[in-house]
């Protein structure tokens, strides 16, 4: 026989049992979005590679060497998003969301990039990312980070912690950036490969680094925060200041560079340490220069991204796994009139009464295994419908979960009693 095919490295299935935590998990959020006005947009998992090339930058992890790129039957270049704000801003470009007005946007699903995959890490992972354009002031930035404050909340999530810093504007950042390098240029030695690399392409990047030996390092580097404005002081002071007036603890990290090149001003993240060395479960900022990058007008820009996976491993983690029933009632049909009659018996049963979740047994069997099959399914109610039964024009109740004897009542009255259990 041929050796049966597997899922891809990295790639995972989410399984039935896993589902009706993320679809909670999504639930929440998508309400806690709407109560601020966000509006859904839905993109495309394939993008032009040079999309991402453009929005990300060359000298990233992602674009050199996390990207899943290939050519199609065309021979254009096209990329699987490994993140959603460039595609985010190109439906917005394209479609003249960001003439005039302002939007409040977010995005959910799959994004794809090729790391070496761990716990908390897949090649396949899902997000959340909330977007918002034509906003330069603080405020926004303030209600995106309340926005993420507000989810943990309502998630039941009690310590995470928020790291906020600004990385000033693309001036500020360019005068940054010269003492940055002579401060690593005189410790030249010191630097691991990526960073050496980096050193002239894309120094901040170095303080963003994930190796331990870089650390003391990186500590000691000079500060982007002396070198920022007046301007962007008072906008993270504004940002800082809604925290304490709203009670959202925060710690100020000046070693906090995003991982992508276009944020200006704004970065924070929320970090756990529930999962070991994948800690960060969202992170944004703003994102100013990125419109123009893409070729539209000025356009200032906030938002952040979630990692499901992570999020919903820190559910687990909090509240334990637990087993949700698949059904209300299991519907036994024994008999061949009664197997007959099943499918219609049971969309009268839904269509009378709302939210019933009903299991209808398929595939015959006897009593004691579709008693079976009714236990599994985690159903209040077995509803048995027997050639006997039928005759009579009755149908059998049985209590599977508390104690109880099997009853019969009249086919006719089945509907009110079961909106009756389910208002219980
Ligand atoms: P990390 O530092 O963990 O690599 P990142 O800076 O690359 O994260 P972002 O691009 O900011 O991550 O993505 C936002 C969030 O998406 C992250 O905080 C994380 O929760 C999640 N995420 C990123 N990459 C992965 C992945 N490979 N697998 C699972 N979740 C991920
Ligand atoms: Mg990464």
């Amino acid at each position: 026989m041929a050796k049966n095919i597997q899922a891809i490295r990295g790639m995972r299935d989410i399984l039935p049992d896993e589902t009706p935590r993320w679809q909670w998990l999504e639930q929440q959020v998508r309400e806690v979005l709407a109560s601020y006005g966000y509006q859904e947009i839905r993109m495309p998992v394939l993008e032009m590679t040079e999309l991402f090339k453009r929005s990300i930058g060359e000298v990233t992890d992602i674009v050199e060497k996390e990207m899943y790129t290939f050519a199609d039957r065309n021979g254009d270049s096209l990329t699987l998003r490994p993140e959603g704000t460039a595609g985010c801003v190109r439906a917005a470009l394209e479609h003249g969301l960001l003439h005039n007005q302002t939007q409040r946007l977010w995005y959910q699903g799959p994004m794809f990039r090729h790391e070496r995959p761990q716990k908390g890490r897949y090649r396949q992972f899902h997000q959340i990312g909330v977007e918002s354009y034509g906003m330069p002031g603080p405020d926004i930035d303030l209600e995106t980070i309340l926005i993420s404050a507000r989810l943990w909340q309502v998630l039941g999530i009690p310590d995470l912690e928020l790291q906020i810093n600004t990385l000033g504007t693309a001036e500020e950042r360019a005068g940054y950036r010269d003492r940055l390098v002579a401060y690593f240029e005189a410790h030249a030695e010191q630097l691991d490969a990526d960073s050496q690399r980096r050193l002239h392409s894309n120094p901040l990047r170095i303080l963003d680094t994930k190796n331990p030996e870089m650390k003391e390092l990186v500590a000691a580097a000079p500060s982007l925060f002396d070198h920022v404005g007046d301007e962007t002081r008072a906008h993270f002071q504004s940002i800082c200041d809604g925290l304490d007036q709203v009670g959202v603890a925060y710690v100020i990290n000046p070693r906090l560079v995003r991982g992508l090149d276009y944020y200006s001003r704004t970065v924070f993240e929320w970090i756990t340490d529930r999962l070991g060395a994948q800690g960060t479960v969202c992170a944004g900022g703003r994102y100013d220069g990125l419109v123009t990058q893409l070729g539209g007008r000025a356009t200032p820009a906030v938002g952040f991204a979630l990692g499901l996976e992570r999020l919903v491993a820190i559910l687990e983690d909090v509240h334990g796994s637990q087993a949700v029933d698949q059904a209300d009632a299991y519907l036994v049909l024994v008999g061949e009139a009664a197997q007959a009659q099943g499918a219609v018996l049971a969309e009268q049963l839904r269509s009378e009464v709302p939210g019933l979740r009903l299991l209808s047994n398929c595939g015959g069997g006897s009593f004691k295994a579709q008693f079976k099959r009714a236990d599994r399914s985690g159903a209040m109610l077995a509803l048995v419908l027997g050639d006997d039964e039928l005759g009579r024009g009755e149908i059998g109740i049985k209590p599977l979960r508390e104690a109880g004897r099997q009853h019969s009542i009249a086919l006719p009255a089945l509907a009110g009693f079961l909106k009756e259990q389910l208002s219980r």
